[in-house]
């Protein structure tokens, strides 16, 4: 054993940790100081052996890895993240304007790149902004040039070995979803990536058609939505008028077919209904107590970006993100950030794109718990990406998608992981 480790010599990416503990989904991991691991790809790093820096030196591979001493340091699996728009990283981070949402949209319509070269620009400096943020996994939505979904994001995601799913986001209101659908399937049948998956996404109740959800999900591949995000969304749903039917009049794209769609006084998520089963629903700022039970019963997903919802002011629209009641009623909840330009400019300067300050600000705004926010972390958001748990489990034989190790003042790790505010170090 120990001969085979000597033989791969300085390129066998052996290294063992030492640091003040660890933590994953199920908290601090008790007792435990040391890692040794080896790198197995770009984003992959299997555990040899965890424990006391007794235990683990007792591998036969110890004594050929390179050491990394972390005193005052937390280690846990690195991050995914749920929901963000890489390919507008180039905006940066922006006030809401007085125009409120349907004008925001408009801005992001003007400002997102046409040309491959600049998407890729754009994406490939999202990609550093997560590995600053410590996050090896996302799920990306590819915005569309011309009506039709942009490959560029994904080839960047699978060039940076990242994980996750690029679902390539479309519109269509015509009641069988052409052609932004079919644009979104052909687009997904001509490029195979390794390491990250291609998705769709249909992208909101509003612009896109139930027919066009019905479609997607015949597809079989992950499909992701906006969905209960603004008051304009439930006014034009629930009674066909406002400030999205005016922009959609503007585009030309409101006739008498799309209007058949809206008017009945439902809820987003009632217009949705058993089309949301298996969707990974991103926002749901808006949600009665009916909403929570559909959702339950089709078997959607949540993806929540808390800094994102108070950003466009959804607590003053419809109270408190209701991520709670939707856990406790078993609608699994994920964490993502939605795009930078919703983020403050000091996080994403320091942390970069990163779903432990999302946890961090539910636990300061809300109190929220350690062992919800890891369950959230750990748990629900890489399960909404079709990711394997055991990839973000510290567990001696898994292989984890990377390692992240960020300076703590608690005594107890998981604590001091949610409570972290430094410079995060990917391992
Ligand atoms: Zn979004």
């Amino acid at each position: 054993m120990a001969s085979h480790y000597a033989a791969r010599g300085a390129s066998s990416g052996l290294f063992a940790l030492r640091c003040a503990g660890f933590a994953d989904a199920r908290g601090t991991i008790p007792a435990t100081d040391s890692l040794l691991a080896q790198t197995t790809g770009p984003s992959t790093r299997k555990i040899l052996a965890i424990g006391t820096a007794a235990e683990v030196q007792t591998h036969p591979a110890w004594a050929y890895a390179d050491k990394i001493d972390l005193p005052g340091h937390v280690v846990a699996p690195a991050l995914a993240n749920a929901h963000a728009h890489l390919d507008l990283t180039h905006i940066g981070p922006q006030p809401i304007g007085p125009g409120g949402f349907a004008a925001w949209i408009d801005m992001v319509r003007r400002e997102r790149h046409a040309a491959d070269a600049d998407i890729e620009k754009s994406v490939l400096e999202g990609v550093r902004l997560l590995h600053l943020g410590g996050t090896l996994a996302v799920g990306d939505i590819a915005g569309s040039v011309a009506g039709t979904p942009s490959l560029a994001p994904a080839r960047v995601l699978d060039g940076a070995g990242i994980a996750g799913v690029s679902f390539l986001e479309f519109f269509a209101l015509s009641p069988d979803g052409s052609p932004g659908l079919d644009r979104a399937l052909q687009q997904a049948a001509a490029f195979t990536p390794r390491t990250i998956r291609l998705g769709l996404e249909p992208h909101a109740p509003y612009s896109a058609s139930p027919g066009a959800y019905e479609g997607a999900r015949a597809s079989g591949l992950p499909i992701c939505t906006h969905l209960a995000e603004s008051p304009a969304e439930r006014e034009l749903v629930a009674q066909a008028r406002g400030p999205i039917r005016d922009m959609l009049t503007g585009l030309g794209l409101w006739n008498q077919a799309v209007a058949a769609h809206f008017g009945r006084g439902r809820s987003p998520v009632e217009h949705l209904g058993g089309l949301l089963g298996g969707v990974l629903a991103v926002h749901v700022n808006d949600l009665s107590d009916s909403d929570i039970e559909l959702l339950h019963k089709a078997g959607a997903r949540v993806a929540y970006c808390p800094r994102a919802s108070d950003y466009f002011g959804a607590r003053d629209a419809f109270g408190p993100h209701r991520y709670r009641d939707l856990l406790e009623a078993g609608v699994p909840v994920a964490l993502g950030t939605d795009s930078v330009i919703n983020l403050p400019p000091g996080d994403l300067a320091e942390r970069g794109i990163c779903v432990l300050d999302e946890a961090r600000h539910l636990s300061q705004r809300d109190g929220t718990d350690a062992p919800l926010l890891l369950d959230m972390l750990y748990n629900h958001t890489p399960a909404a990406l079709g990711l394997p748990l055991g990839a973000f489990r510290l567990d001696a034989g898994a292989t984890v998608l990377g390692l992240l190790a960020v300076r703590t003042t608690r005594t107890d790790p998981a604590l001091g992981l949610l409570a972290s505010q430094g410079p995060i170090r990917l391992l």
